[in-house]
């Protein structure tokens, strides 16, 4: 027990409505403790993202005593407290299964937990959480930290070390292979040795965990600002493979570095975009994970006209995807979208296709274009003459790049409208990069 005077975890960082949660479940005689990523973070001096409890109150009990409450989960009742946009996640005490000693029901024969609804102690509890650093409990009766193991010298030392046998602990749930990637990649913790040597050989068990549980967590492997870093450190421990095997063959096959350029620059976009707090979107960035399976594939079409190449392409590649990560509906929808309007936008001979710029996916494939054109793909011509065209209508501000006189100048987007039109010419650009031979 590490008391007040010795730790840096204050109220007035913690946020109004995780008090709210922990003081009335003290009131309601339970126990109560703010766990996980929020004392981490309040620890090492960062802002928490969000803030999880642990009661030894039920979650039936738990929605009980707050309305504004939410039981949610598949794999374990969760009790979700909502205040506006903020959510307050609390989770009863579980124990793991073999110390619970109830037999191995809700274990496969793999060792993966499937339900884990065995309730324990507070103790327990602390053993079956995941990494040592993410087991520090505070107390908010007597303003204490509670640190079973050796949290709170890994958290100084910057390790990530598994609770338990790495092994083990793996095999029950293959998802944590992903989360010693993300938070070693949000924190700048480097991985222990024993809890890092298991994930080259266990990486293919995320195979068996459910594609929509993994589309959660790429999100939050991608998505929350530390892309970049999370994408080296899952192909270097072979987990990116297992989560987008196409674009890794497609990595691997792709010599002249466009295929990795595009992603970068997606992900550093998205790094940039989260940082700011502005919005992002997984439908951009999933296209540009998957553009380059797509694009070997529609070269693959010979003869085939790109527009009718592309959706033949993308439902091959979105339906391999969905084997391994599933992509909600919603988004496979924007990305086809995306991706058959990089088709359109190509298709500029002879007439202007002003009314494309009114296509409400217009302005994701524009951008989306202009990423492949930053990547180096050959399309710098195309990307500039919609730039012109949207310019010459007023729609955005001319680019300093570019020149003014160009931009106004029909003549110019008549010149970049004939040769982009040209059949052969395009032929050739696709073809810069020579195609993967299919179902590699
Ligand atoms: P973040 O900053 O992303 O919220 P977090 O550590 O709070 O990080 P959560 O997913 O919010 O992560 O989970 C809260 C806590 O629940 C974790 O800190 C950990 O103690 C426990 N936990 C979450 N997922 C697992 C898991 N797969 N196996 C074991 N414990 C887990
Ligand atoms: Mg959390």
């Amino acid at each position: 027990m590490i008391p007040r005077p010795e730790h840096t975890v204050s109220r007035k960082s913690i946020s109004e409505a995780a008090l709210r949660v922990l003081y009335r479940l003290l009131d309601a005689g339970y126990d109560a403790y703010l766990v996980g990523g929020g004392v981490r973070d309040l620890l090492l001096g960062r802002d928490p993202k969000d803030f999880d409890v642990a009661t030894n109150a039920r979650p039936e009990k738990v929605r009980e005593i707050f309305r504004n409450c939410r039981l949610v989960g598949r794999r374990f009742l969760l009790a979700h407290i909502h205040f506006g946009n903020e959510i307050v996640e609390v989770a009863t005490f579980r124990a793991s299964h073999d110390q619970a000693g109830h037999g191995e029901e809700g274990v496969m024969d793999d060792g993966r937990i499937l339900r884990d609804n065995v309730y324990g102690t507070l103790e327990q509890d602390a053993w079956r959480r995941d990494f040592t650093v993410n087991a520090l409990y505070y107390n908010p009766r007597d303003f204490s930290v509670l640190d079973f193991g050796m949290g709170l010298a890994d958290l100084r030392a910057g390790v990530l070390r598994l609770v338990g046998d790495p092994y083990s602990r793996y095999r029950e749930d293959p998802v944590r292979m992903l989360r010693a990637v993300r938070f070693a990649a949000k924190l700048s913790f480097r991985i222990d040795p024993d809890t890092e040597a298991p994930i080259a050989q266990q990486h293919h068990l995320l195979r068996e965990v459910p594609a929509a549980r993994l589309f959660d967590e790429v999100l939050k492997l991608l998505m929350t600002g530390n892309g970049c870093q999370t994408f080296t450190l899952l192909r270097h421990h072979g987990l990116f493979a297992e989560l987008f095997p196409q674009t890794e063959s497609a990595l691997v096959y792709e010599k002249e570095g466009f295929a990795l350029a595009i992603l970068r620059r997606a992900l550093s976009n998205t790094d940039e975009r989260v940082l700011a707090s502005k919005p992002v979107t997984p439908s951009f960035l999933f296209a540009a994970l998957l553009w380059e399976p797509v694009r070997q594939d529609v070269l693959q079409q010979l003869k085939v006209p790109i527009r009718e190449a592309l959706p033949l392409a993308a439902d091959r590649v979105l339906q391999e995807q969905n084997t391994r990560v599933a992509i909600p509906r919603r988004y496979a929808l924007q990305i086809r979208e995306i991706w058959s309007m990089q088709g359109r936008l190509a298709q500029i001979k002879g007439k202007r296709q002003t009314h494309l710029i009114g296509h409400p996916r217009f302005r994701a494939a524009y951008d989306f274009l202009l990423l492949r054109a930053a990547s180096g793909e050959d399309v710098e011509d195309l990307a500039s003459y919609w730039t012109h065209l949207q310019a010459e209508k007023g729609l955005i501000e001319v680019p300093e790049t570019l020149d003014p006189e160009a931009v106004v100048s029909e003549a110019a987007v008549e010149s970049v409208a004939t040769t982009q039109g040209n059949p052969r010419r395009r032929r050739y650009k696709l073809a810069r990069h020579k195609p993967a031979p299919r179902g590699k």
